[in-house]
């Protein structure tokens, strides 16, 4: 019988839960719109009153199959939707409309991506692992109404949500540690947000997420008892819940006791999970399929139409980006990891594509590493960033000034030729008048040309210091260190 925490491992499986970017709900014409009064888009259908007839939203299956072939599932033909029933009081229709035994995509896989693991892991290189993570299905059902607690003791429900299209991804069981659940759901976000499938926020409920996780001795084929865990509200706090939950598991096992099946909440402010409750055994839905719904075909018009909008996906992206403007694999993975910051990234360097590199660092290092809030982006036209870079990297300005033009354009919000100009910081060329201050940089510092003619090549620093101050600064320091030596070697 094992015994030590480190003979065990951890199984994970996730359901994720997300709300398609639809301008009108699954089955009926109500606006699909987070906010508004409650209780505002509702009509008979959402509100299940008896003889309503639902129609099937185009635009949502359309957008589950799109998600199923960027993860490259098996996409059904045929599209049924099933009844499950079950007594919530924010299901009116006491039954649900989903799909049970045809769902409308297969198997597939979320890769994971080394940026896609937590900042603080990506560099213990031995905790990463460069693996597929297999789907089992991916299905579409409508999503239920909202109830909440008021304060004085009163519950109410807001229909707005019922009936709003819903995508269910159920991976299978491959995550072993709680960094790879988190890299699963980033990576699997990115790729909805690339698809415009969802925005896929956890902070806002648009993605959610139930966790099933067991343990068992290393080397064991068979699962341990599972535990689920609710109340996840963003990608970080699932990585928290996990580090506890797998710990607890362990600590149960190793001091002799056994786990029991069931549901538990994490606080992410206490930084626990406690029971919910028991689960004793599976709830039989009853499922059927809804008699008041057509199947669909989907193998025409819905999965050409999908096919169309299949977009250039991360891992394409990082590579082309790499590639096409000679950025590292790195900064093209950092750019492409954000469908927004990437486009941003090619129209800055459209113009200069040769200074891909250039501009790849103005917008990570000098932009991005200062800039607060998530995902940001710059405030000013991308193609400032393309001609700064240019005006450095041509000699127009040296990279002293550039620092400056950067923090005054977005100071001022004004193209950086044109602030150049202003500030009168033309980089000086000219050889002849570089040559005057070199000469009388020369003059005043014997000591430095005794230095380098001594064979103390560094001493030229020195001088080239000088000429800097001389020139207020403007000077191309390039060129004032070749006439430096060539006037010193003469
Ligand atoms: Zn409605």
């Amino acid at each position: 019988m094992s015994s030590t925490p480190s003979d065990y491992e951890a199984v994970i499986g996730l359901e994720v839960h997300v709300q398609l970017k639809t301008n009108t709900k699954m089955f009926c014409g109500c606006k699909n719109e987070f906010g508004g009064a409650s209780n505002s888009h509702v009509c008979p259908v959402c509100l299940g009153l008896p003889g309503v007839l639902p129609v099937p939203n185009e635009e949502a299956i359309v957008k589950t199959i799109l998600t199923g072939e960027m993860l490259e599932c098996q996409i059904a033909t045929r599209c049924k939707f099933d009844r499950k029933n079950y007594f919530y009081p924010d299901m009116p229709k006491n039954y649900q409309i989903s799909q049970y035994d045809e769902p409308l995509c297969l198997g597939g896989a979320v890769k994971l991506d080394l940026l896609a693991y937590p900042k603080d892991v990506q560099k213990e290189e031995s905790t990463i692992a460069d693996k597929p993570i297999r789907l089992t299905r991916i299905h579409l059902e409508e999503d239920v109404a909202k109830s909440f607690h008021n304060d004085d003791g009163t519950s109410g429900i807001d229909f707005n949500r019922a009936g709003t299209p819903l995508m269910e991804i159920v991976s299978e069981a491959d995550m072993a540690t709680a960094e790879e659940a988190f890299a699963y759901l980033s990576a699997l976000k990115q790729i909805l947000v690339y698809g415009g499938v969802s925005d896929a926020d956890m902070e806002k409920g648009q993605m959610r997420c139930d966790v099933n996780v067991s343990i068992r001795p290393k080397g064991q084929k068979e699962f341990g008892t599972k535990c689920e865990l609710k109340n996840l509200n963003s990608i970080s706090g699932v990585r928290r819940a996990l580090k506890y939950e797998i710990a607890r598991q362990i600590e149960v096992v190793t001091g002799g006791g056994t786990i029991t099946q069931e549901t538990r909440r994490w606080d992410d402010d206490l930084g626990e999970t406690t029971l919910m409750r028991i689960k004793e055994k599976a709830h039989d839905y009853r499922y059927f399929p809804d008699p008041d719904i057509q199947p669909v075909r989907t193998d025409e018009g819905l999965y050409a139409e999908a096919k169309t909008r299949l977009p250039e996906l991360p891992a394409a992206k990082k590579l082309r980006l790499a590639d096409q403007y000679g950025v590292s694999v790195y900064q093209a993975g950092v750019l492409s990891a954000d469908a927004a910051l990437a486009d941003y990234f090619e129209r800055a360097a459209k113009l200069h594509p040769q200074h891909g590199p250039a501009v790849a660092n103005l917008l990570l290092n000098d932009f991005l590493a200062t800039a607060t809030g998530e995902n940001p982006l710059p405030s000013l036209e991308p193609h400032y960033f393309g001609e700064l870079a240019d005006l450095t990297a041509t000699g127009a300005i040296n990279s002293k000034q550039g620092k400056e033009v950067f923090a005054q354009m977005f100071l001022t919000g004004k193209a950086p030729a044109a602030l150049v100009k202003e500030l009168g910081l033309a980089q000086v060329s000219d050889t002849a008048a570089l040559e005057v201050f070199c000469d009388q940089a020369i003059a005043a510092n014997p000591k430095s040309v005794a230095d380098f003619k001594a064979g103390k090549l560094n001493a030229v620093n020195a001088l080239k210091g000088q000429v800097m101050k001389l020139s207020k600064g403007t000077a191309n320091p390039t060129l004032v260190g070749d006439i430096l030596v060539k006037k010193l070697t003469q």
